[in-house]
């Protein structure tokens, strides 16, 4: 090591003491020291605070942000003389044999220190520590790798064919073929070197493939933004203490260091994880003031609010005053939706039957679009979950995320339900009641010696829709379903008791003529872009979106009133029908939250 690195390393010492992180290393060494085990390798993790870095000394700070592999070796270095100074492990022989993993708690928020996967080209460098941000669409199984091995001199006269002075440990961006191979010879003899395997140490590894959050307006069925035009998903390697800790759907911050990384013929950009972090987001949500004066001309009554919402929601594709139930119901579906994977929570899944199956579907499209998370479905994707084999030469069995999955916390829109084949309704059917999804990875096919599965646990609501003209006997008197009992028994009643509100909308029904939804359309079509009802301009979808995002995170309870009628509405339906609605017990909390 340059004797320019030797106040560096007298700072770092310095730095260590101040923090901590010299005893936290000093207890390390003792835990190694008290299990006697001779390793190849010992691995320290040091934490560090780039701006406290910074603030001791700037130089210092620089090489630990901009030169991740130079700052190792510095804080191996004193950790090696420290250990011999302090004879802190006595079965330890060489420098080589410590590895210090340097974890940063956060990097400056400068654009320099983020990488943007969505631009092209990206203009990174290799070897420091960048900061990307994405979903997670797919994940491996957790595998063992290499952190290090020791190699000795095939020669038994050679001084190296003992001691610990050929160590081999992972690097950035190296695979396991580069770590541990059998064509490495002696510098002193050229003789070949071969691996002394009972000293290995294995770590964990998981990949997670990761992208960018826009990408999922892709799935939305929106217009994508027309300034990006390339989405590529990104791998990131999980080692050590880091895999499991990224969850399918979930939103994080990954701070690591570029690598290239050959398969077969192929170069990748890939990225070695230092830290993960959940996504957060600062602007907390807000109710706008047109929202606000409604509330305060509507608030004599708990209801009304909440009726007018429903009554003018989505003007754009229907008008005003229709659907109402169904657009109600859409708004309490949205509101049950929440991130959080601490938060136990409701679902209300919703099952339209309708005789307008193209306007439901519009309706229910435009709705997708006011949460974070909504994912429209169709028959071609998997819904649930994939399992094919990592590309990245690690060969194991990786596990690609489906649409109910990336719809994590929102909502998964599949379309007409009985376009889907009966093994996918059953898969459908079995999830609705369990919530959750599980794969099964074959040992066999990815190398593995046993079987393993992975669970996922499904955390959004589903949409459907169903055409009555084809599901509903034709025999059947329509008025009955203004008081919810229809005879839908061609389609298999397991299945639609998984869904925990039904909605039939008909064309018949008293409270829409289909008029003014011809004249809606008819207008529409002949002023594009026109707003058909100005007075609704002022509520507009950002609006509802805003409102939608303050209401997810309310804390609701029930009202002494809103309990009695629930109370009341289930006596009186167990009177009408044999069968209380299923899930009707969930609304009043959301309406209220609303
Ligand atoms: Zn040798």
């Amino acid at each position: 090591m340059a004797a320019e690195d030797l106040p560096l390393k007298e700072l770092a010492l310095v730095y260590l003491d101040r923090t901590g992180g010299l005893h936290k290393f000093i207890n390390d060494c003792i835990r190694y020291s008290d299990s006697k085990q001779c390793l190849a390798v010992y691995r320290f993790i040091i934490c560090v605070n780039p701006a406290d870095l910074t603030e001791l000394d700037a130089r210092l700070g620089n090489c630990v942000l901009h030169q991740p592999i130079r700052a190792a070796h510095l804080f191996q270095s004193i950790c090696f003389t420290s250990i011999k100074t302090l004879s802190l492990i006595q079965q330890l022989e060489t420098e080589n044999q410590v590895i210090v993993v340097l974890k940063l708690t956060h990097l400056p928020p400068l654009p320099n220190y983020s990488l943007n996967l969505c631009q092209f080209p990206r203009g990174y460098q290799l070897l420091r520590y960048y900061k990307v941000e994405g979903v997670v669409i797919a994940m491996t199984t957790v595998t063992k790798y290499t952190q290090g091995a020791r190699f000795l001199c095939s020669e038994s006269s050679c001084p190296f064919s003992t001691g610990f002075e050929y160590i081999r440990v992972h690097t950035v961006g190296a695979t396991e073929s580069a770590t541990v191979r059998n064509d490495f010879t002696c510098t002193l003899c050229n003789s070949a070197l071969k691996e002394d395997v009972k000293f290995r140490v294995l770590g964990d590894k998981q990949l997670v493939e990761i992208i960018d959050a826009a990408a999922l307006d892709v799935i939305k069925g929106n217009q994508v933004n027309r300034s990006c035009s390339r989405y590529q998903s990104f791998t990131v390697f999980l080692r050590d203490e880091l895999p499991n800790r990224m969850k399918m759907g979930n939103r994080y911050y990954v701070i690591g260091i570029p690598a290239h990384i050959y398969s077969g013929s192929q170069l990748q950009l890939c990225m070695e994880a230092n830290s993960i972090q959940p996504w957060f987001t600062n602007d907390s949500p807000f109710i706008s003031d047109n929202f606000k004066y409604l509330l305060s001309i509507t608030s004599t009554s708990p209801w009304r609010f909440t009726a007018v919402l429903a009554d003018i929601f989505a003007a754009q594709i229907v008008p005003p005053g229709t659907y109402n139930i169904l657009k109600l119901s859409l708004l309490l579906s949205l509101v049950q939706t929440r991130k959080n994977d601490k938060q136990t929570l409701e679902y209300l899944d919703l099952l339209v039957v309708t005789s307008d199956p193209v306007t439901v579907d519009r309706l229910l499209t435009y709705s997708l679009n006011l949460v974070p998370c909504g994912v429209r479905h169709f028959p071609s994707y998997e819904m649930f979950a994939t399992v094919s084999k990592d590309e990245h030469g690690t060969g194991t069995a990786k596990v690609q995320a489906g649409s109910a999955l990336l719809a994590k916390g929102g909502i998964c829109y599949i379309g007409e339900l009985f376009s889907y084949r009966k093994d996918k309704l059953d898969l459908l059917q079995t999830v609705l009641e369990t919530r959750n999804t599980t794969v099964f990875i074959s040992g066999k096919k990815f190398g593995e010696d046993i079987d393993q599965q992975m669970s996922f646990p499904i955390q959004c609501n589903f949409w459907a829709l169903a055409d009555a003209d084809t599901h509903l006997k034709k025999a059947m008197q329509r008025e009955d379903a203004v008081f919810g009992s229809m005879d839908i028994s061609s389609v298999p009643a397991n299945l639609v008791d998984g869904f925990g509100l039904l909605i039939y909308c008909g064309e018949s029904s008293n409270y829409h003529s289909p008029v003014h939804l011809i004249q809606h359309v008819l207008s529409e079509a002949m002023n594009p872009g026109k707003p058909l009802y100005p007075a609704l301009q002022n509520f507009t979808i950002q609006d509802y979106e805003k409102l939608l995002a303050f209401a997810r995170n309310q804390q609701t309870e029930l009202t002494p009133e809103a309990e009695r009628l629930i109370q009341g509405y289930y006596t009186a339906s167990r009177r009408v029908r044999t069968d209380p609605v299923h899930g009707s017990k969930i609304s009043p909390t959301a309406l209220k939250a609303l």
